[in-house]
C-alpha cells in the first residue's frame, strides 16, 4: 500500500544489545556528569527563627521573625514578597472569590468563607519590618505582603529582615484553622509570614486561591508559646522534651509552664516549610523506621479508630521501608502524622490527616502524604506550576506502596483507576492539559484528574517507553540529582534521557503541553502460506511507541517492539516476561504502519496492541484483532 513504512526482518538481537550497551554508557555518564550540570542552577536560602507566643481562647498569636535570606541568584533584587496566607479566610478573599465562582466548588470551601464571623476569619498582619536594621515599608494586598527594598539585595549576599506580627487563626475551613471537624483544636499550616520563592522563573508572588505551594529550601528555628495542657506535633526535630516535660517515649511530670504555658524548641534543617498542630487530648506515639526515621503519631483517643492507628504504626514502618528503597532514602530524623487538618496534607517531615477512617483509608491517606516526603518534601517542584510532578508523582509511589502493604486485586496493577479516571475524562473531552497552573483549571475535577491520575499514568506509561527498570532506575537518579532542590519538567525529563539513552521531547510535549490522546488500532491483517502484514493505525493525535503481541494457533506468542523513529533508540526488549522483537521504527506522522512477519497468516490465532494495558489507548477496541473470530483479515493466493 501506498505511503506504508517499508517494512525488514524483524529479529535483531545485535541492535539490542548495542541498546543495552548504551543505556550502561548513559548511566554511568549520568553520575559522571551530575558535577557539571549543577553548575548553572542556583536556589536561593533562607534561615528562619521565630517566637510565637499563641491565645488559645481566642486563637490569636502573635510572632517575631528573624530572616536570614541570601541571595544565591546571579539578579539584584530590589524587592521582596512574603505570604500572608491566612488572610485568604476572609469574605472576598481571591480564594472566598473563586470558590463561589468555579462550577465544582470544593465541598470543604464552598460559600463558608463568606460566611465566617468576625472572630473566626484568618488574618496575618505585619506590623514592623527592617532590613539589616532598617525600616522598611511594606503593602499588604490580599495574601501577600509587597515590599519595596530601601537597597537592592547583590547577588551572593546575605540580608537579614526582622518583623513582627499578629495573628487569628481562621476557623478551620482549608487545611489550616481551629477546630477542625474532628476537634482538632489548632490545625497550622502556611500560617507565619513567609517569603515568596525567586528562582530562575523569577518571583513566585502567587495568591492563596486554593491549590499548591513553593517554597525556599532553608533552616527553620521555632519557639512556640502555648498553653501547657497542649501538645505540639509538627515539622522538625523537639529540642528541649525535658524542659517541657515531655518526652518522646515517656511523658515526664515535670513542667516548668511560665504563666500558665510552655514553650516548645523546634529545629528542622534543609526544608522549604514548617507545620504544627496543637490540641490538649493528643495521644504521642512512636514507631521506628529500621534504618530510617523515627516516626511520631499524634491522635486523640477515638475508641471506634484506635485500633485502626494502633495498626498504622507497622503500615508506615513498612511503607517508609519501601518508598526509601524505591525512591530514594528518607534523610531526615523524623516523620510525624498528626491528625487535623481536613484531608491530607503534606509539609516537610509531616503530614496533617483526619483520623476518623477506617483501616485501609487510614493508611492509604498516610502512604499517600509520606509519598510527598519525596515527591514535594525532597524534590520540591514548583507545584503550582506543574502539579502533576508532585501530586501525580507522589500517587504514582503511594499506589506502588500500598500493592506492596496490601495483599488484593490491587497488586496486579496498581495504577488501574489512574487510567481509568483520566481515559474516562479524555473521552469526555472535559480534560484540561497538564501544563495548566494548579489554580488555572477551569473545574476542580479537570485539576484532580490531571494533577493526581494523569500525572501517576504519565510515569508509569513511560515505562512502557523506555522499560520499567529502566524508568525505576531513572526515579532512583532523579532523587538523588534533584533532592533538596527545585526540579521542573525541563530537569526530570532529562534524568529520564540521560538514564533511558531515548530521547523523549515528544512525550512531555504532547502528554504534557496538550490534550492530544493516544490511540492505536488494528486495521487489517493480509497474508499467504508464508508470511503476514499487519497494518497498524495511528488513530490518536499523540504518537507513541507500540507493543504487539501476536498469538499463534499452537500456543507460542510473538511479542514485537515498534518505536518511534523520534526517540532515536528503544527501550530493554525483555517486558512483562516476554521478550520481544524489534521493528523499525515508525515515522509518526504515518498514519499506518505495515509490520511484515515471516508466519503463514493461517497460523495466527490473534493480535493486540498492548496486551498489557500500559499505554493510555482511549479505545482499546480496536487494540485487539481475533482471527478465529474476525473476518478482517485477507488470505492472499
Ligand atoms: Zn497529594
Amino acid at each position: 500500500m501506498v505511503g506504508l513504512h517499508a517494512p525488514s526482518s524483524i529479529p535483531n538481537f545485535a541492535f539490542f544489545i548495542f541498546c543495552m550497551k548504551n543505556i550502561l554508557t548513559a548511566l554511568s555518564l549520568l553520575f559522571a556528569t551530575a558535577m557539571f550540570a549543577g553548575e548553572t542552577y542556583w536556589q536561593q536560602h533562607v534561615a528562619y527563627s521565630m517566637d510565637i507566643d499563641v491565645d488559645v481562647q481566642n486563637h490569636q498569636f502573635t510572632g517575631k521573625q528573624k530572616l536570614v535570606y541570601t541571595n544565591n541568584s546571579p539578579d539584584e533584587l530590589k524587592r521582596v514578597f512574603f505570604h500572608l496566607y491566612f488572610n485568604a479566610f476572609q469574605p472576598g478573599s481571591m480564594m472566598d472569590v473563586r470558590s463561589r465562582t468555579i462550577s465544582d466548588p470544593d465541598p470543604r470551601v464552598g460559600d463558608r468563607i463568606a460566611a465566617l464571623a468576625e472572630n473566626e476569619i484568618g488574618w496575618l498582619r505585619v506590623s514592623t519590618l527592617t532590613m539589616n536594621g532598617k525600616p522598611v515599608s511594606f503593602t499588604e494586598v490580599g495574601t501577600i505582603l509587597e515590599v519595596d527594598l530601601p537597597k537592592v539585595i547583590a547577588p551572593g549576599s546575605k540580608t537579614t529582615f526582622e518583623m513582627t506580627f499578629d495573628a487569628q487563626v481562621p476557623l478551620q475551613i482549608r487545611r489550616s484553622g481551629w477546630m477542625n471537624k474532628e476537634g482538632i483544636e489548632l490545625s497550622m499550616a502556611q500560617w507565619y509570614p513567609k517569603i515568596c520563592e525567586y528562582d530562575h522563573e523569577g518571583w513566585h508572588a502567587t495568591p492563596y486561591v486554593g491549590r499548591e505551594f513553593h517554597g525556599v529550601w532553608g533552616d527553620f528555628d521555632i519557639h512556640i508559646s502555648i498553653d501547657e495542657k497542649y501538645i505540639i506535633g509538627g515539622t522538625g526535630e523537639l529540642k528541649n522534651p525535658q524542659e517541657i516535660g515531655y518526652g518522646y517515649t515517656t511523658r515526664i511530670v515535670a513542667r516548668k509552664p511560665v504563666n500558665g504555658k510552655l514553650t516548645w524548641h523546634f529545629v528542622a534543617k534543609n526544608v522549604h516549610d514548617f507545620v504544627w498542630a496543637a490540641d490538649p487530648d493528643y495521644i504521642h506515639q512512636t514507631a521506628q523506621v529500621p534504618n530510617g526515621p523515627m516516626l511520631h503519631f499524634f491522635y486523640q483517643s477515638n475508641e471506634l479508630y484506635d485500633a485502626n492507628w494502633e495498626e498504622l504504626k507497622h503500615y508506615a514502618v513498612e511503607g517508609f521501608e519501601f518508598m526509601s528503597k524505591n525512591y530514594g532514602n528518607y534523610p531526615y530524623p523524623q516523620y510525624s502524622i498528626i491528625q487535623g487538618g481536613d484531608g491530607g496534607m503534606e509539609y516537610p517531615m509531616a503530614t496533617l490527616i483526619t483520623g476518623e477512617r477506617n483501616l485501609r483509608s487510614l493508611v492509604g491517606v498516610t502512604i499517600h502524604e509520606a509519598a510527598h516526603s519525596w515527591y514535594h518534601g525532597l524534590l520540591a517542584t514548583n507545584e503550582t506550576l506543574y502539579e502533576w510532578m508532585d501530586e501525580g508523582f507522589c500517587s504514582f509511589a503511594t499506589s506502588r506502596t500500598l500493592a506492596h502493604l496490601f495483599t488484593d486485586p490491587m497488586k496486579k496493577n496498581p495504577h488501574q483507576s489512574a487510567y481509568q479516571s483520566y481515559l474516562s475524562l479524555a473521552r469526555d473531552g472535559e480534560d484540561e492539559a497538564l501544563i495548566t497552573p494548579a489554580d488555572g483549571y477551569m473545574t476542580n475535577k479537570a485539576y484532580g484528574v490531571a494533577a493526581y491520575s494523569k500525572g501517576e499514568v504519565l510515569l508509569e506509561q513511560l515505562g512502557y517507553v523506555i522499560g520499567e527498570e529502566v524508568r525505576d532506575a531513572a526515579l532512583l537518579a532523579y532523587f538523588e540529582k534533584w533532592k533538596f532542590k527545585h526540579p521542573t519538567p525541563t530537569t526530570f525529563k532529562r534524568v529520564m534521557e540521560d538514564v533511558s539513552g531515548i530521547e523523549l521531547d515528544w512525550y512531555f510535549d504532547y502528554f504534557v503541553n496538550s490534550k492530544h490522546t493516544i490511540d492505536y488500532g488494528i486495521k487489517q491483517v493480509e497474508g499467504s502460506a508464508s508470511n503476514a502484514t499487519i497494518i497498524l493505525e495511528r488513530v490518536g493525535e499523540m504518537p507513541m511507541p507500540v507493543d504487539v503481541v501476536v498469538t499463534l494457533r499452537n500456543g507460542n506468542s510473538l511479542p514485537i517492539n515498534i518505536p518511534l523513529v523520534s526517540m532515536r533508540g528503544n527501550k530493554p526488549l525483555d517486558v512483562d516476561g516476554m521478550q520481544f522483537e524489534l521493528a523499525p521504527d515508525w515515522a509518526w506522522t504515518n498514519p499506518y504502519y505495515a509490520l511484515e512477519i515471516d508466519i503463514p497468516i493461517s497460523d495466527i490465532l490473534s493480535i493486540e496492541i498492548d496486551p498489557g494495558f500500559h499505554m493510555a489507548d482511549i479505545d482499546r477496541d480496536n487494540n485487539r484483532l481475533d482471527l478465529s473470530a474476525n473476518t478482517n483479515f485477507i488470505f492472499r493466493n
